[in-house]
């Protein structure tokens, strides 16, 4: 069954207008941000496909790529960049994606890139049932992506 549709309170629609990266942005909602800058925002996610799983996020809200303003290409592209670096002290192997669309399996319409650092996982596009982000080891992964 290929669930779609957008949840209520984690991607917002016409009667329940809370995004919850927005309230991230904000810090209404707790995450484990490990950088940011005028025109982006990194954290921890939730419900993490490998230790360090990252989204980079624009701090304005937008729903998908197509819809960033090409002025702002070049500070998201070099905070991606950046981001980019400082996944490789966990891994120099990763995955940098962007679900576009509820059937490409964007579930919060607020535009994101995945960073996945990878460890030898038999096949990393191979979905599973994903543990919610360990409270005490995303301390010690804060400290390692956190520092400048
Ligand atoms: P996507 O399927 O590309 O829309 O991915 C959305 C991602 O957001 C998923 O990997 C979720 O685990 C993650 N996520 C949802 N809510 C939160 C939250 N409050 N803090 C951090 N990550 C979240
Ligand atoms: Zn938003």
């Amino acid at each position: 069954m290929i669930l779609v549709g957008r949840h209520p309170v984690l991607m917002g629609d016409a009667k329940s207008p809370l995004c919850i990266f927005c309230e991230i942005i904000a810090r209404r909602s707790p995450a484990h941000i490990v950088y940011e800058d005028e025109a982006c925002v990194a954290f921890l996610d939730l419900f993490p496909f490998t230790r360090g799983h990252l989204l980079l996020v624009p701090r304005h809200h937008i729903d998908r790529l197509t819809d960033l303003p090409e002025s702002e290409y070049p500070g998201f592209l070099r905070a991606l960049s950046h981001i980019c670096q400082r996944v490789e002290r966990l891994s120099r192997h990763y995955n940098v994606s962007a679900n576009q669309g509820e059937l490409a399996g964007q579930i919060v319409f607020h535009l994101h890139f995945h960073l996945i650092p990878r460890y030898g996982e038999a096949n990393p596009f191979r979905t599973h049932p994903r543990e919610r982000l360990d409270e005490v080891d995303a301390q010690e992964v804060v400290r390692i992506l956190a520092a400048p």
